[in-house]
């Protein structure tokens, strides 16, 4: 296309407007930190409400004073996402207080390493819990409420570790394969009520939870080495995925995985 053929205030094409979030409201689970922090960040500039999520109140204030002093319109909301009660009583809130949560991202998680052989079951469980009950707690209370609404986006945070396995983290694996598949579940359920389930699944990411990673520069060398773009993700490269997959951009988008990893996935 020729650009100067483009006249500026001319109506955008359908596709191009739709990536306008503005009054939509989001919840993103786990988002005083790391990536759910920046795809909060991603959100709120792209127009939404964002409702931010973590465990620890303290993080949470730094959180929503950080969002709010750019201008985003940000609520904090703390609660544990592994536990039913909490979540329950936090969903509420929101609908009540904010309005209808139309943008999940399932992002809160955890990671716990060691030789499988040596792997303590307070660890598994503890994956189990963070990483896949809260996916499917977080993610049926919300769906209940969008069910009756008939539409909403549901993004769930996958990871290329459901592809690749690496030594001393199979049950992490084990969760992301799992929520991979519960993702896939959702839009094969909930496509029919006007939601949108799809996986958002990040390669690697410079965060507190791969911190022992980045401190090792063996693992480093053999990360640039085994990624096509050569280098760690930063977490604003997932912001535009994710802008996507909550905006009417990717309303025939369901059941999706879309990796953000450099082409480590598209190297298998
Ligand atoms: P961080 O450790 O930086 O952030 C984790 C966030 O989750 C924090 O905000 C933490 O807050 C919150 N959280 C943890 N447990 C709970 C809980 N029970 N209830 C509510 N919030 C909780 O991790 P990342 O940003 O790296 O990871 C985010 C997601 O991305 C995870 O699902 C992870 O598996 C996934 N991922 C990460 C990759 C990476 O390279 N970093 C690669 C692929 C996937 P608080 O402690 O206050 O509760």
């Amino acid at each position: 296309m020729d650009h100067k053929t483009l006249q500026t205030g001319s109506s955008l094409p359908a596709g191009v407007a739709a990536f306008n979030l503005t009054g939509r409201i989001a919840l993103i689970t786990g988002s005083t930190s790391g990536i759910g922090f920046a795809l909060a960040r991603g959100l709120a500039h792209a127009g939404a409400h964002v409702v931010l999520n973590g465990r620890d109140m303290e993080k949470l204030a730094v959180a929503v004073e950080r969002l709010s002093t750019e201008g985003g319109r940000v609520t904090g909301m703390p609660f544990d996402v592994t536990e039913a009660a909490s979540v329950n009583a936090a969903v509420r809130r929101i609908e009540e207080d904010v309005g209808p949560i139309e943008i999940l991202v399932n992002n809160a998680g955890i990671q716990r390493r060691s030789p499988l052989e040596q792997f303590s079951e307070e660890d598994w469980h503890a994956l189990i819990r963070t990483n896949l009950d809260s996916v499917f707690l977080v993610g049926q209370t919300v769906a209940r409420a969008m069910i009756e609404r008939g539409h909403g986006k549901i993004i769930n945070i996958c990871s290329v570790q459901s592809e690749l396995g690496r030594p001393g983290i199979a049950p992490y694996t084990a969760t992301k394969g799992a929520v991979k598949m519960l993702t896939k579940g959702m839009a094969i359920d909930w496509g029919k009520y006007g939601i949108q389930a799809n996986g958002l699944g990040p390669g690697y990411f410079k965060t507190e939870l791969t911190a022992p990673l980045v401190r090792d520069q063996v693992f480093t060398d053999w990360l640039v080495n085994r990624t096509p773009s050569r280098r760690w993700g930063d977490v604003e490269d997932l912001v535009g995925a994710a802008v996507f997959l909550s905006s009417p951009a990717s309303d025939f988008v369901n059941g999706h995985i879309l990796y953000v990893d450099g082409g480590v996935t598209a190297t298998l």
